[in-house]
């Protein structure tokens, strides 16, 4: 028989529980679903900004909603750029589009796939606005140095934690806080869930209150009806927040639980090493085991992808079909029959992505449901793999 590997969207692989039903009913029977009248949204950005030390956090409908309301911070002119990894959701992307700005990938560094700071500050020019660094997977990503470089040339660092919930830098600060924004999302497969929903934090008055007037048709409740600057309805509902405060309770046990069969996984594929295979394992500091990446530099990722799948593990070679700077899209209109403001825009090549994304990143699914049992199996099919004949 087989092991069951619990996953994001099964009972059996979630925190969801009496809990989350109490949250829902209390909310229910308050009649006020809507977070402009209610309780919930606004304690849990108390909730959130306490956990990590910020001095706001402001909950909105999805991740892809806090990263346009980060880039509407950051408030780029119609054809600024904005530097970004070519690995990531396209949630980090769309909302550079969105405000009439140019996405422009940096390559990554080729041992976690996370952004190389060489290579971003190798792209910043005169209309470069904004830098926005991803913790892919859960792994820290070089926020302190990116922020260093920001700051040198006045450009807004964004961190997108959508897969990095506590997630530590090496000064031990939450990934999120190094940069100017830092961007949360409670979508159905991140660490913590109410199905979708997402958070901005900053220590920034100014920006913080660019942020809230775009989450709410900039609207500012306190000055009447009266519209200030163009924004969209991101409003999170209470529904949302509410049960988003019980998932928040159980956040530190989630990410514990990854990190302790993380660990195991590492120790124990570190001891097959001797087989002469480098299996380029990640490195465990302050990573939140969003997903569990190995590298392989010598191209078997989609092989031993194959393999572990066949043993029932939710492994998957590149994670992306192909790196965004690749995508279909650069060569499709924007707007109508536009491509505003895309005219003469191709992204240049990233080779360290193109090359993982192909052939050298392996990803297996991961879940603080596991257990030594998990890393057993998914050791022996490895193993299994090296030894073949
Ligand atoms: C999930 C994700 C997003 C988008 O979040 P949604 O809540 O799905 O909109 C953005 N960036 C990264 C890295 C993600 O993993």
């Amino acid at each position: 028989m087989t092991l069951h590997f619990p996953n994001m969207a099964e009972p059996a692989g979630r925190t969801l529980g009496d809990e989350e039903v109490a949250a829902l009913e209390r909310v229910i029977r308050s009649g006020m679903l809507n977070s402009v009248w209610g309780t919930e949204a606004r304690a849990l950005e108390r909730e959130v900004a306490e956990l990590y030390g910020s001095r706001h956090a402001i909950a909105c409908a999805s991740g892809t909603a806090a990263l346009h309301l980060s880039v509407v911070a950051a408030a780029p002119d119609p054809g600024d750029e904005i530097i970004t990894t070519p690995i990531t959701d396209f949630g980090t992307v769309a909302p550079i589009l969105a405000q009439n700005a140019v996405p422009v990938f940096a390559d990554v560094d080729p041992s976690d796939g996370n952004l190389d700071p060489d290579a971003v500050a190798a792209l910043i020019g005169p209309r470069t606005r904004a830098i926005m660094v991803v913790h892919l997977f859960g792994a820290p990503a070089r926020a302190g140095e990116l922020r260093r470089l920001a700051d040198r040339h006045g450009l807004a660092l964004i961190e997108d934690c959508a897969q990095a919930w506590l997630t530590e830098l090496p000064d031990g600060r939450y990934a999120g806080t190094a940069g100017h924004v830092g961007t949360l999302s409670l979508q159905q497969w991140k660490h913590i869930t109410c199905g979708d929903g997402g958070l901005a934090l900053t220590d920034d008055d100014e920006l913080a209150r660019r942020m809230r007037l775009f989450a709410d048709k900039g609207w500012d409740r306190a000055a009447g009806r009266s519209h200030e600057s163009l924004g969209l309805n991101y409003r999170m509902t209470e529904l949302q927040a509410a049960v988003a405060r019980a998932q928040l309770a159980k956040l530190p046990e989630v990410v514990e639980a990854r990190r302790r069969t993380a660990g195991q996984l590492i120790e124990a594929l570190r001891a097959l090493e001797p087989h002469d295979v480098h299996l380029g394992l990640p490195r465990p500091d302050g990573h939140a085991w969003w997903l569990f990446p190995l590298v392989l530099p010598n191209g078997d990722a989609p092989e031993l992808a194959a393999h572990l799948s066949a043993a029932g593990i939710p492994a998957r070679a590149g994670y992306l079909k192909e790196p965004l700077n690749r995508a279909p899209l650069w060569d499709a209109p924007v707007y109508g029959s536009s491509r505003y403001p895309l005219e003469d825009y191709r992204p240049a090549p990233c080779p360290e992505a193109e090359r993982l994304v192909a052939t050298t990143l392996l990803i297996i699914d991961w879940n603080e449901h596991y257990t030594s049992e998990h890393v057993k199996v998914i050791t022996e099919a490895v193993a299994g793999y090296l030894g073949r004949p």
